[in-house]
């Protein structure tokens, strides 16, 4: 092409470059052209005469060289460059000195003074800050309980299910505030304090938001960890703070969430003894006191832990009230499914019932939790209506955490289907038992190789009462994937999949000889209900009741209960293992039974000593 001479276009068509990348492109452009004169050019040049004129720059230390053939270039010189100076005068080419120190020094000056700017602003601020902090430790009266204004908050009563009792009571509380003549007039005295008690999330929090949404009076609340932040002295003026304020608006309620973070049992002195939260919780029985009866302000607190608090805040006269939000129950579970299930799309086929029945011991928020995993559930699988599948896939997910890919391994996979068929088998002889609910061996997250889950029994889990018989029928049952392994495999061959197994058995059988009075060691309670140790109440005094003899014939029941047990589960498996062969065979190919479905199975072997596992898995 003709046309190479003409400042052609840079062939590459980079519209986007790094900076490097330019820099790196450009000098090698540059190594093309020709190279700019070293200072021994330049001095040849200027002495052959092919330099125009020079100009010396003070600070950059480069002079600039223009030729006689309008070429320009630049070169580095040495600060004060006297040969430059000669050779240039020599050869008479002009030289002109630019002064740039005069800008460099404004620039200079510029930036000294924005420096200075600089810090004085962060100074200034530094200075703000402190003021604040202190400000705010200052004037820690004015703390900040959130004040709900009437109808400002959108939880109703009917948004709260299941605990039809404990909404009973509070709406009678709400009575109180709204018509206290009617109480006054008889001359009853309306409780000052009402404690809401129940295990974690059976919606206590929820139904104080419900009764502020409803109550029509306003409404303070503030968690009790608030009132103990990162002051000391703090605490006690916030309660101050709070009740004077709350007695400005009366009728109205105060709300103290998780009432156990300051109501703790004082006197502890383990770990230091919390002198803040002990002034605190003072404070609070000082202002509960205080106001006087039926002033209109009723105090509303909620805990999961009431055998912490301290028992000054128990007493008549404070917490007079206390209502306990239990675990819902079948019917309840119900309500409270529907009630998330409304804002859900549902497919005509669920049977919220059904899930009821199938979600035995679910708190409210474990049940809000399934549904909303089906529901995530649902979306991933894009359809568009929340089915049973999706249900049972968002239990199983919270029940035993994430699925994990299926086994491939065949004797391992062998080794836990017998284990796990033990189990099951067991549910299905042993009376009083628990029912399977069903089998698998789908492997979960975190080592679980697969799984027989049974259903608590509705009735004793309502009522609470536990007998003797089905503790046992728990032990056999859960030592029945040990006792699989050992007919199966012999007793050489057992593995380590039974620890969390022997762990539960380990727990019921003491629980048995020193709670219950379950053994031959007479109606004796040695230990008091179990629980955690609370630090402070009880660390010093966890030493036993009893004397070490005592202390060996507990060990002594607890291995024989263990033991009996193991003896019972084999003892009813040995004569089964065609059984136990036919069913692991039938688990391995289907990865899951059902508990309806391997419960058949079992009785008809049972009434004929023989299955057909062909004609069963027709009807499966
Ligand atoms: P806690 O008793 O621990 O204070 P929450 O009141 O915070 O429990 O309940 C947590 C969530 O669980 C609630 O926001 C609600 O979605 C759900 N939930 C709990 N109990 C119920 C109930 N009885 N009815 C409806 N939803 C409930
Ligand atoms: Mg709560
Ligand atoms: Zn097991």
């Amino acid at each position: 092409m003709s046309d190479s001479l003409s400042p052609a276009p840079d062939p590459v068509p980079a519209p986007v470059q790094s900076g490097l990348f330019k820099a790196i492109q450009s000098s090698a452009g540059k190594s093309s052209a020709p190279a700019a004169p070293s200072y021994s050019d330049l001095l040849r040049d200027l002495r052959s005469g092919k330099v125009k004129d020079l100009e010396l720059s003070l600070r950059q230390r480069e002079v600039r060289v223009r030729f006689e053939d309008g070429r320009q270039t630049q070169v580095p010189v040495f600060s004060n460059d006297q040969l430059l100076l000669r050779s240039a005068e020599k050869a008479k080419v002009p030289l002109t000195v630019r002064d740039d120190r005069q800008d460099g020094a404004m620039a200079g000056l510029v930036a000294n003074g924005l420096l200075v700017l600089l810090l004085l602003g962060g100074l200034a601020l530094l200075i703000r800050r402190s003021a604040q902090v202190a400000n705010r430790a200052m004037g820690f009266g004015s703390s900040k309980p959130r004040l709900q204004a009437e109808g400002s908050v959108a939880v109703r009563f009917e948004d709260v299910a299941g605990i039809a009792e404990a909404k009973e009571e509070l709406t009678e509380v709400v009575t109180f505030l709204r018509s206290p003549e009617q109480f006054t007039a008889v001359g009853a005295k309306i409780p000052k304090g009402v404690l809401l008690v129940g295990p974690p999330g059976t919606g206590k929090t929820l139904l104080a938001r419900a009764i502020a949404g409803e109550a029509g009076v306003p409404f303070f609340s503030m968690a009790a960890s608030e009132f103990v932040e990162m002051f000391v002295g703090v605490g006690a003026s916030r309660v101050r703070d709070l009740f004077r304020k709350a007695k400005a608006k009366a009728p109205c309620i105060i709300f103290i969430d998780e009432i156990d973070a300051v109501g703790r049992q004082r006197g502890a002195g383990i770990g230091g003894g919390n002198d803040e939260r002990e002034q605190t919780l003072n404070q609070l029985l000082t202002e509960m006191d205080g106001f006087e009866e039926n002033s209109g302000v009723i105090l509303l607190a909620a805990t999961n832990r009431p055998d912490v608090l301290d028992s000054a805040l128990m007493r008549p006269g404070r917490f007079d009230r206390r209502i306990t939000v239990d675990l819902p129950d079948r019917r309840g579970r119900e309500e409270i499914l529907s009630v998330h299930a409304r804002t859900r799309p549902l497919a005509e086929s669920v049977c919220l019932a059904e899930w009821a029945s199938r979600t035995p011991g679910f708190s409210g928020a474990d049940l809000a939790n399934l549904l909303n995993e089906a529901a995530i559930l649902t979306a991933r699988r894009h359809q568009s209506k929340i089915d049973d599948s999706c249900l049972s896939g968002a239990l199983e997910r919270i029940t035993m955490g994430l699925a994990a890919s299926p086994l491939q391994d065949s004797a391992k996979k062998r080794l836990i289907a017998y284990h796990e068929i033990g189990h099951s088998l067991l549910t299905s002889l042993v009376p009083h038992a628990d029912k399977l609910d069903k089998v698998t061996l789908l492997p979960r997250a975190g080592g679980v190789g697969g799984f027989a889950r049974t259903m608590p029994d509705e009735d004793i889990l309502d009522s609470g009462l536990i007998s003797k018989a089905y503790l046992l029928a728990r032990l056999v049952v859960a030592l029945g994937g040990r006792a699989a392994e050992m007919v199966v495999f012999g007793p050489g061959e057992v593995t380590q999949g039974a620890s969390g197994d022997l762990e539960m058995v380990s727990r019921i059988c003491r629980e048995m000889v020193t709670r219950y009075g379950f053994s031959n060691l007479g109606p004796v309670a040695f230990e008091a209900d179990g629980g955690e140790v609370f630090l402070g109440r009880d660390w010093l005094r966890s030493e036993p009741h009893y004397s070490r003899q005592t202390g060996n014939r507990i060990d002594q029941q607890v291995r024989d209960l263990a033991n009996g047990a193991l003896d019972r589960a084999v003892a009813m498996l040995l004569p089964r293992r065609e059984l136990m062969d036919q069913l692991v065979t039938l688990l391995i190919e289907q990865e899951t039974l059902e508990g309806d479905a391997f419960r058949a199975l079992v009785a008809t072997y049972e009434a004929t000593g023989k299955t057909n596992v062909q004609a069963a898995q027709v009807g499966l």
